[in-house]
């Protein structure tokens, strides 16, 4: 046990990309901060989440294309191979940068990491079990920051163990890749991964137990993903509800499942299940604090960030959803800049969402269905990336832009951007142009008046905007 008690302006529990920008943000408003993470550095997102699918994303879709496309571009590759051991070493040497590189960036701007399990013992002091079984206490004079994400949700019939019944965890891990993979669950995750592994050439299947895969999002969106998939062999089982599985006797794994009552079955040699996150509340001493929760487990905050127990606050995926890094960084920067003494709050309009399928598929604001259930007079324009010469160059011809006005104003002649959506070649980095104008009040000229360079994708919003009004050059207007 350690005799000596530190004190800080501020204690951050957790170093994801939530509590390490909020540690960095106070340490550059010199606020005098201890950030304490029990496992690695940058959390889900840079370990074993956003960061390493990306990178299995990127190496999937080269190797497709080096199939695919590069004959029909006249670039003849005679064969082309998977080496899963390379690509993991690959994928493994981009988090090490990172990670260290985040430790770096928290370190260099003044403020002091810990490794170790946290627990709040009241609600200005922490108590941390280093990984060698010290423990240390540590105070806060003005705030703790509880940044501790969320973990995978376990189905009570398919306990993870690790090697054949995975999460996304150990999924961006695998070497070798198996035969066969079943995913349960047709949401981000599933669809993310489920693309990756059948580019690789796994046979999958994905298992979901709504109509719809990507069910909260406009299905016009999840359709060129769909298209792109089952061109990839992907079997999509829907209304589909995975019971439970047995073991075969050569070791593969026989799925069962409940399809709008009907019994079926899927052989595989490896279950990935995907079937969301739940929030890790559990063991920090919040309970015992008064903290309040809401019904899923998420601490519930204010628009500062703080929760009911003065001086406790909670950002990212913790604070509820959605569960986006960005979203946990925002927080992070509020809760920074709060405790340090400045104004700020929660108040951004657009919380833009990035979909790393193939097609890539981004939001920002409401979605058609819901701008038309809330009874608002919109116009929507549509450009197809079929008409930009870019999308033509780059062989990614698939998808959309879809902008989405409402009518505004005294005499209702002007139209407010309220929604953007994408489904198609970097729409994830084309999206933050739109976000840019919803945090601004854009109206569709303001995007369809803005010069667009050609030849880019970026084109194709300004189109989708000058559609609304029946002003696209590139299509003709209906
Ligand atoms: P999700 O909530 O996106 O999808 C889970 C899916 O599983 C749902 O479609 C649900 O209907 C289905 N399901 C649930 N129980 C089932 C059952 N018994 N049988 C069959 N299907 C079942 O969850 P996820 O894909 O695990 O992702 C977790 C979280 O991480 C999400 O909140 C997601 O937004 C976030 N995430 C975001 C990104 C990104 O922004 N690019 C990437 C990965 C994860």
């Amino acid at each position: 046990m350690s005799s000596e008690i530190k004190t800080y302006d501020a204690i951050v529990i957790g170093g994801g990309p939530g509590g390490y920008v909020a540690a960095i943000r106070l340490a550059q408003l010199k606020q005098k901060t201890l950030v304490v993470e029990k496992d690695s550095w940058g959390g889900v997102c840079l370990n074993w989440g956003c960061i390493p699918s990306k990178a299995l994303i990127a190496a999937a879709n080269f190797t497709e294309k080096a199939r695919e496309n590069a004959g029909t571009m006249g670039v003849i590759i005679s064969s082309v191979s998977v080496d899963a051991g390379k690509l993991q070493e690959w994928k493994n040497g981009i988090v090490k940068k990172l990670t260290t590189g985040v430790a770096g960036l928290v370190k260099g701007n003044g403020a002091e990491l810990l490794k170790g399990n946290a627990r709040l013992v009241d609600a200005r002091t922490v108590e941390v079990e280093t990984p060698d079984g010290q423990k240390v206490i540590a105070r806060a004079t003005k705030a703790i920051i509880v940044s501790t994400g969320t973990s995978v949700v376990e189905l009570p019939t398919f306990k993870y163990d690790g090697k054949k019944i995975i999460t996304a965890k150990e999924a961006v891990s695998l070497n070798p890749l198996p035969r066969r993979m079943t995913i349960i669950g047709g949401g981000i995750i599933g669809m993310e991964l489920g693309g990756v592994y059948s580019k690789l050439g796994v046979e999958v299947t994905v298992v979901e137990f709504m109509p719809n895969v990507l069910a909260s999002m406009d299905q016009d969106l999840v359709a060129p993903v769909l298209k792109h998939m089952k061109h990839a062999k992907v079997n999509f089982i829907t209304n589909a509800k995975a019971m439970g599985y047995e073991t075969l006797a050569d070791g593969a794994l026989r799925v069962k499942l409940d399809v709008q009552g009907q019994p079926q079955t899927v052989d595989t040699d490896v279950v990935l299940v995907a079937v969301g996150f739940k929030p890790n509340t559990a063991g920090l001493g919040l309970e015992k604090l008064g903290v309040t929760l809401d019904k899923r487990g998420h601490i519930v905050t204010d628009d500062t960030m703080q929760s009911n127990v003065p001086g406790v606050y909670a950002i990212g995926d913790v604070s509820g959803g959605p569960y986006l890094a960005h979203k946990a960084s925002k927080e992070g920067e509020i809760a920074a800049e709060v405790i340090a003494g400045h104004k700020a709050v929660r108040d951004w309009r657009a919380m833009p969402a990035a979909t790393f399928t193939h097609p890539e598929i981004a939001s920002v604001g409401l979605y058609e269905f819901e701008a038309k259930a809330k009874g608002l007079d919109v116009k929507v324009g549509k450009f197809p990336f079929a008409a930009s010469g870019r999308a033509m160059a780059v062989m990614e011809t698939d998808g959309f832009v879809k902008v989405i006005a409402e009518k505004v104003g005294p005499d209702h002649k002007d139209y407010k951007v309220i929604g953007v959506h994408i489904v198609g070649p970097n729409a994830t980095d084309l999206i933050s142009e739109a976000a840019l104008g919803l945090e601004m009040d854009a109206f569709i000229e303001d995007i369809g008046l803005t010069v667009h360079p050609h030849p880019t994708l970026g084109e194709s919003v300004m189109e989708a905007a000058k559609a609304a009004i029946g002003e696209a050059v590139h299509i003709l207007n209906r």
